[in-house]
């Protein structure tokens, strides 16, 4: 069966040691490339939807987290609070929308400023029992794709349009494939905040978002803060997790004081909007290594061109090519030890995409003699042509080797 942490193992992405903790996995320099070049992405795709990127620290003191109602809700899932003296409790935080309500407090906020879409790529902790933890996709510590959206009440609808419209090309460009959308509403037993009027209009906004898509209601399942949509995947063991999420909150900005001036010069109290693209960057790579069988695609592969100099005197045009496709902005290898069968062998053990090979006729010529991941050789192509192939490729965030057509 497909099992990310062996394909981990074998691909060198990420260990597990013991001497770390449980839950505490280690992002190997393979595993790291391919992150770094997914958060990138991310990154890039809410700036171009007008997100602001802040940083803020992953612990905080004990007052704030009382003040957003997490040590009152939530305390069972979080690590005990560190004392540092007699009034003075630290802890690791279980979410980033604390320290994104004190961005919007940080100064008086205008009507102008609305919809305000703070986003951060951040550290947070959850105390999991060691029992339910395994490889990537239940871990302590974990770095989630997180944003908030301030928005006043009427800009709600649109602002959740366009999160799903990010969700969806977000998942393209990386291969996910939703196993469903589940619409999480008041159950009758639940605690809530809000009035049931508020509860209402939420409810019927986020279905009339949801029209023409396929989804589930779950009665119950919504936070004690808000109702939310969940999209939800499926692992190769048949287990569902939420990969993506939208949420709306009426009780952080309640306890936080948040407020805007109007047009009209009141105060008034914006909508908080928690959403993730696609969750933590810990759940996202467990799910598209077992998608993909660690084979990525290749704007995202670890290493995405492997050149292959058949023989020692084609050693110096490899490493020089090597620099090139650096320069090019490519991740790229040289693998010029043992046969070049037992090389190519590794190569596709490794799901390298594409492997250049370079013989005495292609240095000669100045071409390369391109084969791709799952074995199809193309006849030997100017350098040029190559690079400008690969980059293409990555730069369309193609999820195929070749150019469509
Ligand atoms: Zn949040």
């Amino acid at each position: 069966m497909i099992d990310h942490r062996r394909l981990g193992r074998e691909l060198d992405l990420f260990v597990s040691d013991p001497l770390a903790g449980a839950g505490l996995p280690i992002w190997l320099p393979a595993g790291a490339a391919a992150r770094h070049a997914v958060e990138e992405y991310v990154r890039e795709l809410e700036r171009r939807s007008g997100h602001q990127h802040v940083y803020s620290p992953p612990l905080g003191k004990r007052e704030l987290f009382e003040l957003s109602g997490h040590l009152g809700y939530f305390a069972d899932d979080m690590f005990p609070p560190m004392k540092l003296s007699a009034d003075d409790e630290v802890v690791l935080r279980p979410a980033l929308c604390p320290h994104h309500a004190l961005v919007f407090r940080a100064r008086g906020r205008s009507y102008r400023e609305l919809p305000l879409r703070i986003a951060e790529l951040g550290g947070m902790y959850r105390s999991e029992r060691s029992g339910v933890l395994g490889g990537l996709s239940r871990v302590r510590a974990i770095s989630l794709n997180d944003a908030h959206t301030f928005c006043a009440p009427d800009q709600v609808g649109d602002e959740v349009v366009e999160i799903l419209r990010l969700i969806r090309a977000a998942h393209a460009a990386l291969g996910v494939r939703p196993a469903g959308f589940r619409l999480s509403l008041r159950g009758p037993a639940g605690r809530y905040v809000g009035d049931d009027a508020q509860w209402a209009h939420a409810e019927d906004l986020l279905r009339g978002v949801l029209a023409g898509v396929e989804y589930v209601e779950a009665p119950g399942e919504a936070a004690f803060y808000g109702p939310k949509i969940d999209i939800q995947i499926v692992d190769a063991a048949g287990r569902e997790s939420t990969i993506s999420t939208i949420q709306l909150d009426f009780d952080k900005p309640e306890r936080f004081d948040l407020s805007y001036t109007d047009s009209d010069g009141s105060r008034r109290r914006p909508v908080m909007v928690h959403r993730s693209l696609v969750g933590s960057m810990e759940r996202l790579f467990a799910y598209l290594i077992e998608v993909h069988e660690g084979a990525f695609p290749a704007w995202y592969a670890p290493v995405q061109l492997v050149l292959l100099p058949v023989g020692d005197e084609q050693a110096g045009a490899a490493a020089e090519l090597a620099r090139r496709a650096l320069d090019a902005g490519l991740r790229v290898e040289v693998d010029a030890a043992g046969s070049l069968g037992g090389r190519v062998r590794d190569a596709a053990r490794r799901r390298i995409p594409y492997l250049g090979v370079l013989g005495s006729r292609e240095v000669a010529d100045g071409r390369l003699a391109l084969r791709l991941r799952g074995g199809r050789a193309l006849d030997p192509m100017p350098v040029a042509d190559v690079f400008a192939l690969i980059s293409g490729q990555v730069a369309a965030r193609a999820l195929d080797l070749l150019p469509a057509g």
